[in-house]
């Protein structure tokens, strides 16, 4: 199996290293599939999903807040501003994160401070990718506890 390197750096910490499949990252102009021998390229990556693909093994999901990507034949390393595995997200803290950008959003206050707009728009998109990661491997999860095939579930979704 040919495969590429992964590094996804957070802020913080490594949040994944490892070799992997494919991964799709969440490109400032679209979704970026990788496989290695790929082009070398950078890429502004915006608030969304990274999903990586090994054979054999159940897709994993993350959670990125934007950042940069450098894609060369054998390696990816994406440096992102905040990253999570999809095991790792606290679904309660991305709701009230929600909650509290829409609440700032729908209010007066949005138009008199462009920075903290801005940043409001940020937070939310952040909240909303989280969310949408988590629950997509929930779903992941029941599926398997029903015994239904992962690929055959994966494309009734498509
Ligand atoms: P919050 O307002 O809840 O802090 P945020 O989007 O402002 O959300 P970030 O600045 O993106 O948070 O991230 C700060 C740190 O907290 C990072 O390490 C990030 O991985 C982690 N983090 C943020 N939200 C969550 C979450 N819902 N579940 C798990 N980790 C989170």
């Amino acid at each position: 199996m040919s495969t590429i390197h992964l590094s996804l750096i957070a802020q913080d910490r490594i949040v994944y290293d490892d070799d992997v499949k494919m991964v799709i990252l969440p490109g400032a102009s679209g979704a970026i599939g990788v496989l290695a021998k790929h082009a070398p390229l950078m890429a502004v990556l915006q608030p969304g999903e990274i999903l990586v693909r090994n054979d054999g093994e159940e897709d994993r999901y993350f959670s990125v807040g934007g950042g940069f990507a450098e894609v060369r034949p054998d390696e990816v390393v994406v440096l992102a501003r905040s990253a999570e595995s999809a095991e790792e997200i606290d679904i309660a803290r991305a709701e009230e994160a929600m909650r509290r950008a829409q609440e700032y959003l729908g209010g007066p206050e949005k138009d008199r401070d462009m920075e903290r707009r801005l940043a409001m728009e940020s937070a939310l998109r952040r909240s909303l990718t989280r969310m949408k990661v988590a629950r997509k491997r929930a779903a992941v999860r029941s599926r398997s506890a029903d015994h239904t095939p992962y690929r055959q579930a994966q494309q009734e979704e498509e």
